[in-house]
């Protein structure tokens, strides 16, 4: 099973946020709530979303600026974010204004054209979020049945060195942790020991590189692991 998408919903209307958070996790989504800019901050410095629906009538910060603030750092320059806005009001400016939002969407609007806007915006910007089929270099991953292969050949992998792999995939050149990595796919509730991720790594690496191709696998020392984004060379 392919790792579901983390969405931030930053939204201070309740009933809206409930609807939201419904449908969401009904596609498949996991969601994670913010009522204000100031939690939404806090929320992504905890775990980084791969998509932001943001608000733009928030209270205290605006959801502009926080649009603006977001697309300053670097953790959060690239994270997908689409705008809810009033209608009318906002609509005009947003289009004049250089926001950062990937797309916006004016309320009311229905849930069957956000969620299709979502997958459009996740499809362009993290292609491996929303494809069964990613292909990397020479690397062709199908999520729904778990195959792999490298250069048109078969790759066996164990199920949880299809999960590393996955991970890496989402990410392309993102530093993971052996930490982070043991949360993301042995869960944040099991105790396993750091050298557990080395093991598979290695596996992993074996299995990949049987040819004594390029490994797609960089380890970067003493911080960790990352699927190589210059690869192939
Ligand atoms: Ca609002």
């Amino acid at each position: 099973m392919a790792t579901k998408p983390l969405v931030l919903i930053v939204e201070d209307e309740e009933a809206l946020v409930t609807l939201l958070q419904y449908n969401f996790e009904k596609e498949n989504y996991r969601v994670s709530l913010a009522r204000n800019g100031q939690e939404a901050i806090l929320l992504i410095d905890e775990m980084l979303p791969d998509l932001i629906i943001l608000d733009w009538m928030l209270p205290e910060i605006s959801g502009l600026e926080l649009c603006r603030q977001l697309r300053s750092r670097t953790k959060t320059r690239n994270v997908p974010i689409i705008m809810l806005t009033a209608r009318g009001e906002e609509t005009d400016r947003i289009r004049g204004l250089d926001t950062g939002a990937d797309d916006y969407i004016t309320k009311p609007f229905s849930m069957t054209e956000l969620l299709s806007r979502v997958r459009a915006v996740l499809r362009r910007i993290r292609p491996a979020l929303a494809e069964d089929i990613v292909v990397y270099g020479e690397l062709e991953v199908d999520r729904a049945t778990h195959r792999v292969k490298r250069s048109g050949r078969d790759i066996p992998l164990g199920p949880t060195e299809f999960r590393l792999l996955d991970h890496l995939l989402q990410h392309p050149g993102r530093v993971f942790s052996r930490g982070q990595l043991l949360d993301a796919i042995w869960g944040t509730d099991v105790y396993v020991d750091e050298r557990t991720v080395d093991v598979h790594i290695g596996r992993l690496r074996k299995a990949l590189n049987a040819k004594g191709e390029h490994d797609p696998i960089r380890t970067v020392r003493s911080a960790g692991y990352a699927l190589d984004d210059q690869f192939p060379h």
